[in-house]
């Protein structure tokens, strides 16, 4: 899933001054699954909105809402109203979900509430990490299911760079080498041996390197006669 955080009050405080009324709107997809922009957290940002705001003398008004997914466009008709209302929304879903409320309502001011971070797995309460960058062409096949674009800090296809010592990337005694991961899981399946094969170099066109991606599933368009 998109793992992302709140961002701090003072900084989602400092993009509302001067507006009266705003809406706080969550999401039920990853953002409430990763505790960061669900209805429970629409509600905890809100009344602190409201607090700091009476605190310092410049009340505000802030309506509450929660969508299926913001990165469906179509559920935005669920909170329209309170959107339409509003002189500025705080989006608190990633970042595909904040630009979804700016394409749909182009009128409406629209703040990020939270830092999107990456696409990661939960190992533990509280404890989240990157698992995959979205590069496009798949190679976990070659790399015994540990991905080298994500977890190798340098994003190496062809073995560790030599820096590692005890299993820990060179960039952070905190960071595992993704190498020495992708070695001990080769060595697990019996398949150290692949990695004598020299992996092309690879296409990063397909990655974020190519500029901002776009997916058209044809078969899908033709089913929905669209
Ligand atoms: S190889 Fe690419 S698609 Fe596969 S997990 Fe790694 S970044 Fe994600
Ligand atoms: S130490 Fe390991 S994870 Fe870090 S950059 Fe080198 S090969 Fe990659």
């Amino acid at each position: 899933m998109i793992i992302a955080n709140g961002k701090p009050i003072e900084e989602v405080l400092k993009s509302l001054e001067g507006h009266k009324k705003v809406a706080v709107l969550g999401c039920r997809g990853c953002v409430t699954v990763c505790l960061a922009g669900g209805e429970k957290e629409v509600g905890i940002l809100a009344s602190q909105i409201r607090m700091a705001r009476e605190q310092a003398g410049q009340p505000v008004e802030v309506l509450e809402g929660t969508v299926e997914r913001q990165c469906d466009y179509e559920y935005f008709e669920q909170v329209k109203d309170i959107i339409e209302e509003a002189d500025a929304i705080v989006s608190i879903a990633c970042g595909v979900g904040v630009q979804g409320v700016a394409e749909t309502f182009p009128e409406k001011v629209v703040y990020p509430g939270l830092n999107t971070m990456f696409m990661g797995a939960n190992l533990n309460v509280g404890v989240w990490a990157e698992r995959c960058q979205g590069c496009g062409n798949c190679v976990l096949e070659i790399s015994g299911g540990v991905c080298p674009v994500a977890r190798c800090s340098k994003s190496l296809m062809n073995g560790p760079c030599g820096g590692s010592q005890n299993g820990k990337c060179e960039i952070s005694k905190d960071v595992d080498c993704g190498w020495q991961l992708i070695y001990d899981r080769l060595s697990k399946i019996g398949r150290v041996d692949s990695l004598r094969n020299i992996i092309p170099p690879k296409d990063w066109s397909t990655s974020r390197d190519g500029g901002p991606r776009k997916l058209v599933r044809e078969d899908l368009q033709l089913e929905s006669g669209k």
